[in-house]
């Protein structure tokens, strides 16, 4: 038999058991392991590891596709230092993920351009690392798809599939305020999720005005704090934007290369 029927073999039996890093590679990790002396089970083992690092790397994919987060942002990438009201330690902590199986709640509160979307984005992709389902929305954008579900009659389908999820991130609490039908559904929703799997809230405001976004009822805004704050870690961002902050910086070690006036000149110019 030529070396060409088994691997032709190979590649067929490979695409229909649905291996693809074995239909694709498998001659040339039979090559690497013969001229490296490796016997067949290290053949096979290196070759299984592949296929399932790449499955693996699939899943991971999708899990991140379907938790809808609005950039990819990294705790690696955020400086801390930048921002000492915020308790690291307790960051790094909660990106471990076992606050995911006990269902609590982390409040993040702070002036915007603060970091508070980035490290909520950062914690929901580590719980996608650990294998959990993530679903990220903004709280305009939640009351909207509540208010629709529960005009269209699906609004236990909608609760039922956000239940399924493991972590709930709702970032931007306070941008808009509800009205009272609005403030309704959000109320029930969150008071609702607490039981059921972990939250992550953000918001520009502190606890005291979160009767603003609640269209002013009180008992409701207190019902509501007093189930969250039960079980929660506060991540507290305090101190100016980092965006801000980051362009003055900039413009103090290069006060000529303003960014703006560059861009200008540059669009000026004509192509030599
Ligand atoms: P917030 O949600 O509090 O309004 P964001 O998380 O959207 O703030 O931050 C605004 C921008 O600044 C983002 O691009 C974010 O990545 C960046 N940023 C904010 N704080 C930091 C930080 N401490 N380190 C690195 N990048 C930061
Ligand atoms: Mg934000």
């Amino acid at each position: 038999m030529s070396a060409l029927v088994p691997e032709l073999l190979v590649r067929a039996h490979a695409k229909r058991l649905r291996l693809p890093v074995m239909a694709a590679q498998a001659a040339r990790y039979a090559e690497e392991a013969a001229s490296a002396g490796h016997g067949p089970l290290d053949f096979l083992a290196a070759l299984l590891s592949a296929e399932v690092a790449q499955r693996d790397a699939n899943v991971e994919r999708t899990r991140i596709a379907a938790a809808r987060f609005p950039e990819g942002k990294e705790l690696s990438d955020f400086d801390f230092a930048a921002i000492p009201s915020l308790n690291a330690a307790l960051v790094v902590e909660l990106a471990r993920g076992a606050y995911l199986a006990r269902r609590e709640v982390i409040l993040a509160v702070g002036p915007p351009g603060t970091g508070k979307t980035h490290v909520a984005t950062a914690l929901g992709l580590a719980a996608c690392r650990l294998g959990r389902r993530v679903r990220f929305v903004t709280v305009a954008g939640l009351v909207t798809e509540l208010a629709e579900a529960q005009a269209e009659h699906r609004l236990s389908r909608l609760e039922a599939a956000l239940d399924r999820t493991d972590l709930l991130i709702c970032d931007e609490l306070g941008f808009v305020r509800l009205d009272p039908d609005a403030a309704q559904l959000l109320f029930t929703l969150l008071a609702h999720r607490y039981t059921r799997g972990a939250l992550i809230i953000t918001s520009n405001l502190e606890f005291a005005e979160w009767t603003t976004v609640f269209g002013g009822d009180e008992r409701l805004t207190a019902a509501l704090l007093d189930r969250l704050t039960h079980r929660c870690h506060l991540l507290e961002f305090r101190g100016s934007s980092y965006r801000f902050r980051e362009s003055l910086a900039a413009r103090e070690i290069r006060p000529e290369a303003d960014s703006a006036s560059t861009r200008t000149r540059r669009g000026k110019e004509s192509p030599e």
